[in-house]
């Protein structure tokens, strides 16, 4: 199980573009520490309040580290959900079946675009607190919220992955 059944986390503020630390490499982390433990609580806590959240990277928080959380529960383009989880040192290791699909993230509040990404992924990564290693076979909007999220480990937002101009849209709705 990759579930996250880790401690009660704080609610952290979350940082927008163009902050620097959203387009810094994240460092590898030991995934054993207590202060990633505490991180990953932080990261879950955050998602969980903040409404339409379905993944949020430590370089969101202002932790330049490559930890993320994600939980696609409930939502209408999941195919496979794994629940509310947290990975450490993430790195895509097979994808296929790429697709364009609408993206938007709590660090670009004010734009959506439309981002290629494989409609199935495998990845391997560590859990938090165990370090145990793990692989996590996906697909669909679960898939692509790994994509996003370990590109914001890796420095990158989705509007480095828009085709152009012409892919990027300003949001109408705020809720
Ligand atoms: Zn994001």
């Amino acid at each position: 199980m990759i579930a996250w059944a880790g401690p009660d986390g704080r609610v952290l503020p979350v940082v927008t573009a163009p902050a620097p630390v959203l387009g810094a490499v994240g460092d590898e982390v030991d995934p054993t520490s207590p202060e990633v433990v505490r991180l990953a609580a932080d990261l879950v806590a955050t998602m969980r309040v903040s409404p339409g959240c379905v993944g949020l990277a430590a370089p969101q928080v202002g932790v330049g580290a490559q930890v993320f959380c994600v939980d696609v529960t409930g939502h209408p383009k999941a195919s496979t959900v794994h629940g509310a989880f947290v990975l450490c040192n993430a790195k895509v290791i097979e994808a296929s079946r790429w697709k364009a699909g609408r993206e938007g993230c709590m660090s670009v509040p004010d734009l959506t675009g439309d981002v290629k990404r494989a409609g199935r992924v495998v990845v391997s990564a560590m859990l938090p607190g165990s370090g145990e290693p793990v692989t996590v076979t996906t697909d669909a909007f679960e898939a692509r919220a790994l994509q996003h999220e370990i590109d914001h480990c890796d420095g990158k937002l989705f509007l480095d992955r828009v085709a152009g101009a012409h892919a990027i849209y300003q949001r109408k709705v705020y809720l």
